[in-house]
């Protein structure tokens, strides 16, 4: 079992269309040996399905903006069955977790292909590991893999967030268990749109983050590892998924979906980005900060859709520029690097920038310790310095007093798509297939058509 998110992904060989309906003719449930068993019904308490989500939150619908879809310039017309998309909600694994599934559903052995009893499921139930197997509730099960297969969809809830599809639920060797969302991919999108971008952004930004989130989807799908159980992570390892609702940390019911991202995925529905006719990674991120950059400096499998282009476009962001610095003594301990260590207890006596910030390029830097100068970039320092010290990989570096300043450009990679840059774009009456292919220069827009399963 590979639990790695899949970042080193090697170049497909053959067409990418073949690799994706190939993926999705092993994504087919094993055939089990004996006929479904009857549905096991659920017999707790249910709440109202319609009773509001309380409070409203920043993910809930706030458009009201005529619709106007948008669609997109199609190159090549694709007919495929939809593909099924495997998330990790687990992401890391945890000891256990809660499952309720509110609704009949049969539990499947991955491990042996026999239906298993259902009735270990039942209410709120704890899910864990033991060195026998899986063990739901009081039920120890020898096979380690196991699925719920609801009958309605969504009904499943993990740990308080509810999903659509079946989920998987897998003993990992290190003795942690994990949860694995599977459903289609259009399916998949509405959360992804409103986990990663805010409700108050246009619509055609919106409709072109789904664009970018469903191809870097399925690219990420395409690429995976064949003994890996996933193909993405829930969290911005990956593209944030929260589900069709979820209750947060103060207890409250909090939307993960809305009838807003419902509509931008259905407009753009089976819209992805190609290069030469594959799929390529779509990466992107919150704010480029004037320049995207170059994807290729800082991802292995970066095309050359990932070149830098010039933003001015998410000026708006409260990230666009941003100063933050931090006690010097504090920065010299922690810019100890590997094969130095014999020089990281020296003062550093100078910083020399070696690349401004806004080229297109990350910034790098060199530390000059007794006349010795040690090369670093903005990536390692971003790693090494405490969360929220540094928004981006692109800044400025000088020392004030006893401080060590940095004056930085945007949030996040700034390869690829720029979310805020979306926002101005749409705000200035571009249309989605612009944005799209503004922030991936040379890619293409392809419409897949999915066919109807075979009854
Ligand atoms: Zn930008």
């Amino acid at each position: 079992m590979n639990w790695k998110p899949r970042r080193d992904i090697r170049v497909a060989a053959v067409p990418a269309f073949a690799l994706l309906i190939a993926v999705i003719a092993i994504r087919t449930a094993p055939e089990t040996h004996e006929p479904p068993p009857p549905l096991q019904t659920f017999t707790g308490t249910r709440t109202a399905t319609k009773s509001p989500l309380s409070p409203s939150s920043a993910l809930s619908p706030t458009s009201r903006q005529p619709v106007t879809p948008n669609i997109p310039v199609i190159v090549q017309p694709v007919t495929m069955t939809e593909p099924e998309i495997r998330v990790n909600v687990t992401p890391g694994g945890t000891s256990s977790f809660q499952v309720e599934v509110r609704g009949p559903f049969r539990l499947l052995s991955l491990s042996s292909g026999e239906w298993v009893p259902p009735d270990a499921l039942s209410g709120k139930t704890v899910v864990m590991s033991t060195a026998a197997g899986l063990k739901i509730g009081s039920h120890q099960f020898k096979s380690d893999r196991i699925e719920i297969q609801p009958e309605s969809s969504p009904t499943i809830r993990i740990d308080g967030h509810l999903y659509r599809g079946k989920m998987r639920l897998f003993r990992r060797t290190d003795g942690k268990v994990s949860a694995v969302n599977v459903l289609p991919i259009e399916e998949y999108l509405a959360s992804v749109v409103d986990s990663e971008m805010p409700a108050r952004f246009p619509q055609a930004a919106r409709r072109a983050q789904a664009i970018v989130a469903r191809t870097y989807a399925l690219y990420q799908a395409q690429q995976a590892d064949p003994k890996s159980v996933f193909d993405l992570l829930s969290s911005q390892r990956s593209q944030k998924y929260l589900g069709v609702e979820y209750v947060d940390a103060a207890g409250r019911r909090l939307a993960g979906e809305s009838e807003s991202s419902r509509i931008v995925v259905k407009e753009t529905r089976g819209t992805v980005c190609t290069w030469k006719n594959e799929l390529f990674c779509t990466y992107y991120s919150a704010v480029c900060g004037g320049c995207t950059t170059d994807g290729r400096e800082l991802f292995k499998d970066a095309n050359e859709s990932l070149r830098p282009v010039p933003c001015e476009w998410c000026r708006d962001s409260p990230s666009y520029r941003w100063t933050t610095a931090m006690p010097r003594d504090e920065f010299e301990k922690r810019t100890g690097l590997p094969g130095i260590r014999e020089r990281n207890a020296v003062p550093i006596g100078a910083i020399y920038q070696i690349s401004e910030p806004g080229q297109g390029v990350i910034s790098r830097f060199e530390l000059e310790r007794e006349g010795h100068r040690d090369p670093v970039s903005g990536v390692e320092l971003r790693d090494r310095l405490p969360a929220g010290t540094l928004y981006s990989p692109n800044f400025r570096m000088s020392f004030d007093k006893n401080r060590v300043v940095f004056e930085g450009r945007g949030h996040g990679h700034g390869a690829g798509f720029c979310q805020w840059g979306a926002k101005g774009q749409a705000e200035a009456g571009r249309s989605t297939d612009d944005i799209v292919r503004y922030y991936y220069p040379g890619a293409d827009l392809t419409q897949l058509s999915y066919a109807e399963k075979p009854l």
